[in-house]
């Protein structure tokens, strides 16, 4: 039987390993990306390369996005010559860039003008997921939809959870990352103290690591400050924008989220020291020297 055509918009860190996924799983595929170079290696791959996501629309019953955040998805969606304009009615949409919940709210509101179905489907797992295929995707929209979407789920994902209606699926991404963030943040500045306190830093991060505060992030942290190594597999500069969504979400829901907010200031210096395009672990090498010292 033949595959459902797919379109992806977006072919940055996390979409070049999607869409190659894709292609891998024999979908015809159509790519468009801001940057027409990253497109090339995929037209060498048999994928056909449109040059506005408009034209890659108006060739696919499936049509995803994964950009940078909320201004770049408006641009690829409504942009001049943006994927909307192109999607036949009945296609379907599929937003996993990390995005504001206002923002996927009026997406999913212009998409239903069209008569196109839309899902919010961001991901958890980095670079090295993306391209094997062992993404998570966290999934608003009705359920009808979902099914419909599990086929290219699958190809690059382990496991597709459908956490309710519209939007559900951006939240909780959201407070993924600003726990996240908030942990980076303190280990950026446990770091701090135990340099200025003398103390062996690798011997110290060793044993945060394997004792309680050890979680996943803490120790994905550690391991980059460790090896000093900060090429991006998720840069700096989205996981402060990830922080912002969050505490813009909770605020409309009358939540303070404080540790949030401490951590997004951290990282903005971080971003103002020139680490935004590094790995969100250079949030490390950021100064935490207080301001009357
Ligand atoms: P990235 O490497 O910086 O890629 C960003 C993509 O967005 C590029 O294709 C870029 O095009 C495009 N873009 C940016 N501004 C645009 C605009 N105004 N108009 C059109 N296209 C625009 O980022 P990434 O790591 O792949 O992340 C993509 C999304 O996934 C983000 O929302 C991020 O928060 C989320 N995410 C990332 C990770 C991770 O570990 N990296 C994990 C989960 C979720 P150009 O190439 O032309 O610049």
């Amino acid at each position: 039987m033949s595959k459902t055509n797919v379109a992806f918009l977006g072919l940055g860190i996390m979409g070049s390993g999607m869409a190659r996924r894709l292609l891998s799983a024999g979908f015809p595929l159509t790519v468009y990306n801001r940057n027409r170079e990253k497109s090339i290696p995929f037209a060498k791959d048999g994928a056909l390369v449109a040059e506005t996501p408009r034209e890659a629309a108006s060739k696919a019953q499936i049509i995803l996005s994964m950009v940078a955040d909320d201004n770049a998805s408006r641009e690829v969606w409504l942009g001049e010559n943006g994927a909307l304009a192109g999607a036949a009615p009945n296609s379907l949409l599929i937003e996993c860039s990390t995005l504001s919940g206002a923002w996927i709210h009026e997406l999913a509101g212009k998409a239903a003008e069209r008569n196109c179905k839309f899902l919010d489907a961001p991901v958890t797992g980095t670079k090295p997921h993306a391209a094997a295929g062992e993404l998570l995707f966290l999934v608003g929209g009705d359920g009808e939809t979902v099914d419909a979407a599990k086929p290219v789920f699958s190809a690059m994902g382990r496991e597709t959870i459908h956490l309710g209606p519209l939007g559900s699926g951006s939240l909780m991404k959201l407070v993924n990352n600003f726990v996240c963030g908030v942990q980076a943040a303190s280990l950026a500045e446990a770091v701090s103290l135990i340099t200025a306190g003398g103390l062996d830093r690798d011997k110290a991060l060793s044993l945060l690591t394997s004792g309680a505060p050890g979680s996943g992030i803490v120790k994905r942290v550690a391991e980059r400050v460790t090896s000093n190594d900060y090429a991006p597999n998720f840069m700096l500069r989205w996981m402060a924008k990830d922080l912002s969504y969050a505490i813009e979400e909770a605020a409309e829901k009358n939540i303070s989220l404080e540790t949030a907010t401490a951590a997004l200031a951290k990282f903005q210096r971080a971003i103002s020291e020139g680490h935004g395009d590094e790995d969100f672990s250079a949030v490390t090498k950021s100064s935490a020297k207080s301001s009357n010292s």
